[in-house]
């Protein structure tokens, strides 16, 4: 082992408690799942570089880290600024502090606990190709060489993931409630001639006070004709009376993220309003219906997608129906035409279909559901008739 390698290593527990610790989140067991995903996949060690990842395999919730995974050991590296935060967060890992950058600490390691420099064969060494720089490939590739070989892998851990366990689907329930009563604000604050960002304002001053970690992504308040953006972020527009107003939001609770659509109309919806939303309406229901066990989420698209169609609205959904919610705001699964991932309880998706008429309108409604053994729960139910302030 390299000298300028080991300045600190802390005992595994400690007595310090923290916000991950206290959710009693299982680390030991996905550690456990991650490393028995190795040899399927041909691999004898990963390197987890992807920061959700490292949060989801340990409870560290800082930003450089480097979680190194084989058969029988943990090792968690970072550097000097986070020995306080490593010391009350991660847990079932070993954690090595030095003042280098962690993945060349995980590189170090690597080659002082090698078998003798020519061993063959190579150890395959997995990283997540998904997250990892050019440069830092580079730089790994040449530290590492010889004896090793790097494969590019889809994260195991993003895999195991899709499928949360029950302190998990507590937590996002949490935020899911939580995340919903921002619309009730929302609904105090849209009026004709208030500005976009102010409702978003209102809304995220109203999440921070409620002890949210931050939003899951910049708020969505698409007013008028800016509804016809499926991502229009908050503008200074002014709502005006006589349109949609698309309003998508999220908050981040003990790192579980929430997301929700609602549509709202300003003034007396014509009846053209009416119908183009209760299309949606029906759209979604029916992709609710779909989204079950057994069911893939090519499948759950197609269900919103064909009421759409049916309605001669179907050029006008113009993304994918859901993806996949946890950790971050889009993970896997995608819920997308053609996607062959089969839904098994335990799995967390949004489904959200749209119409979206350039220059005219849009409209979108969302909810995040869990799969359950018998179908789904949506997990903050909150009504979706036409909403007209
Ligand atoms: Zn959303
Ligand atoms: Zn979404």
């Amino acid at each position: 082992m390299p000298r300028s390698f080991l300045l600190v290593i802390l005992p595994r527990g400690t007595p310090f408690p923290s916000p991950a610790k206290l959710t009693g989140m299982d680390y030991q067991g996905r550690q456990c799942r991650a490393q028995s995903l190795l040899a399927p996949l041909r691999l004898q060690t990963l390197l987890v570089t992807h920061p959700p990842n490292i949060r989801y395999l340990c409870g560290f919730t800082g930003s450089s880290a480097t979680l190194l995974l084989n058969a029988r050991q943990c090792l968690f590296f970072s550097d000097g600024r986070y020995t306080e935060q490593a010391r009350a967060e991660v847990q079932g890992a070993r954690v090595v502090i030095a003042p280098k950058a962690p993945l060349t600490m995980a590189a170090e390691w690597l080659h002082g606990h090698s078998r003798g420099r020519n061993r063959k064969p190579a150890t395959v060494v997995g990283i997540e190709g998904d997250h990892l720089t050019l440069r830092e490939h580079d730089r790994l590739r040449k530290m590492l060489r010889p004896g090793f070989r790097l494969r590019m892998t889809a994260s195991p851990v993003e895999q195991a993931r899709m499928v949360k366990d029950s302190d998990e689907i507590e937590q996002m329930r949490r935020s899911a409630a939580l995340g919903a009563r921002l619309f009730a604000r929302a609904l105090e604050v849209i009026r004709p001639g208030v500005a976009e960002a102010e409702v978003a304002a209102e809304m995220e001053l109203t999440a921070r006070r409620s002890g949210v970690e931050g939003m899951s992504f910049p708020t969505i308040i698409a007013s008028g004709k800016r509804s016809a953006l499926p991502h229009g972020r908050a503008s200074n527009a002014v709502i005006e009376p006589g349109g949609f107003v698309v309003c998508d939001f999220g908050v981040i609770l003990t790192g579980y993220c929430s997301d929700m659509t609602r549509t709202v109309y300003v003034g007396r919806p014509s009846a053209e309003a009416r119908r183009v939303y209760d299309a949606v309406r029906q759209a979604q229901l029916a992709a609710l219906e779909m989204a079950k066990p057994g069911a893939t989420t090519g499948e759950v698209d197609r269900a919103a997608r064909n009421v759409l169609k049916k309605e001669g609205l179907g050029r006008y959904f113009t993304h994918s129906t859901g993806h996949g919610v946890g950790l971050e705001i889009h993970e896997a699964p995608r819920v997308a035409d053609g996607e062959k991932t089969v839904l098994c309880p335990g799995m967390v998706i949004t489904v959200e279909p749209g119409v979206y008429i350039p220059g005219k309108w849009g409209v979108r409604i969302e909810d995040t559901v869990v799969i359950t053994e018998q179908g789904c729960e949506v997990l903050a139910p909150t009504g979706k008739e036409l909403v007209a302030v």
